[in-house]
């Protein structure tokens, strides 16, 4: 993981060597977000993309304030899935206008904040339409709608397939004319359309082809559509290299298509802007959670390195979120990040489950108690897709570093 650089066998973070930084911090476990790689990896992905491509934070992948507030200086808009991500992104300053609201069973409450903020709503269901009537009437304000469509297509190697087949998210491809008529009789202000195929892909001939599919979908759709498209958002899926062998996403070919699409939408759909939304990608690389080691135990030749950090915190690294093969996040002894590996040892957390494994037979320097236990690869779908409250311990620190 060369994107922290090591100095005097210390990984640096944010640019302060790891033990520094956990003093600073006060305790472990946490979580450290390195500000100046979220912004070089936004720069990363404006120079192989078209400049009139708009990109945005889907900020359920890291809901941090600090750093969705850092976030939204790099990037075009925010994505929201729920009112609670919606007052954070409003707290940070995103500007409402660029900000729009994703996710099936939105309640009735969180529509009428929607439209009393002024974002976009993605509609996934007819139902969405009668709350956001009303609450556009009694408002005085438009309810700006865009249609999140589940196309009649799925997003090939992903890692979770969000789109295609029978699915809880948007409406089916086949149904969205019907629905593009009640919402021009209910009065909503139509935008555009959104397709989100899937996650964790690391294959761009995958995402080009799901691109070019969505925008095909989207120019058949807008044939039916009560007023111009002025917003098509294609989605994302960006994954990144978790575990040994993965290759990184090529971003070069998806460039050169989605400056294909935005050549021939300028013709097709000439008032639509073209967004992609990111979350992992744009955040996951740039953060590291760190754990103490609390003991050393050697169970029948087995070596475990117990620490206070574990499941509770960092779901995803113990292989609970959505992993159908338990693999290891890489990892490292940060304090110790010259040093030869020693014999394969197991990370473990502190709780009663044998789900509670951070790391399963890995060939780590040789540690002690004291020293501390860095997963790469943390910033996306960590604490706050972590049972926090699992066995009572007390809940993760986060820093934006
Ligand atoms: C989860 C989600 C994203 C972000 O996915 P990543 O894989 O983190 O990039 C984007 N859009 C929608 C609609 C989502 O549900």
């Amino acid at each position: 993981m060369d994107q922290f650089p090591v100095t005097d066998g210390e990984l640096q973070v944010g640019g302060l060597p790891l033990t520094r930084l956990a003093t600073r911090v006060g305790r472990t476990p946490f979580y450290a977000y390195d500000r100046e790689l979220l912004t070089q990896r936004a720069a990363t992905l404006r120079r192989a993309l078209p400049p009139a491509l708009k990109l945005h934070y889907a900020m359920k992948a890291n809901p941090m304030p600090a750093l969705v507030c850092h976030m939204t200086k790099l990037v075009d808009g925010i994505d929201v899935a729920s009112a609670g991500e919606l007052k954070i992104a409003l707290d940070v300053g995103a500007d409402p206008r660029e900000i729009s609201f994703a996710g099936p069973g939105k309640q009735d409450g969180e529509l009428w904040q929607a439209v009393a903020a002024g974002i976009l709503v993605n509609l996934e269901s007819a139902r969405e339409i009668g709350p956001l009537a009303a609450a556009s009437q009694a408002l005085g304000l438009p309810a700006r709608v865009a249609v999140r469509v589940n196309p009649d297509f799925e997003l090939k190697s992903s890692g979770m397939k969000m789109g295609g087949g029978p699915k809880q998210f948007g409406v089916d491809a086949e149904e969205v004319p019907a629905l593009l008529r009640a919402v021009a009789a209910a009065g909503l202000c139509f935008e555009g359309f959104h397709l989100f195929a899937g996650s964790q892909n690391l294959k761009a001939e995958a995402i080009v082809e799901a691109q070019q599919k969505s925008y095909q979908l989207a120019l058949r759709l807008a044939e039916h559509a009560p007023a111009a498209v002025r917003f098509l958002n294609l989605g994302g899926g960006f994954g990144i290299p978790y575990f040994p062998g993965e290759q990184r996403l090529d971003l070069a070919p998806i460039g050169d298509n989605l400056a294909d699409i935005l050549a021939r939408a300028a013709h097709a759909l000439p008032a639509a802007e073209l967004v992609i939304e990111l979350g992992r990608y744009l955040v996951g690389e740039a953060g590291v959670y760190v754990a103490r080691v609390i003991d050393r135990k050697v169970s029948r030749g087995h070596t475990y390195l117990v620490t206070d950090g574990g499941l509770h915190h960092h779901l995803s690294a113990s292989g609970n979120f959505g992993q159908v093969i338990r693999k290891n996040y890489p990892a490292a002894i940060g304090n110790r990040m010259g040093a030869e590996p020693g014999e394969p040892c197991s990370v473990v957390g502190p709780l009663c489950t044998p789900l509670d494994l951070l790391a399963d037979r890995m060939a780590l320097a040789d540690a002690m108690p004291g020293d501390l236990v860095v997963v790469f690869q943390s910033g996306a779908y960590g604490a706050s897709a972590s049972p926090q409250a699992f066995l009572g311990h007390p809940a993760v620190t986060e820093i934006l570093v």
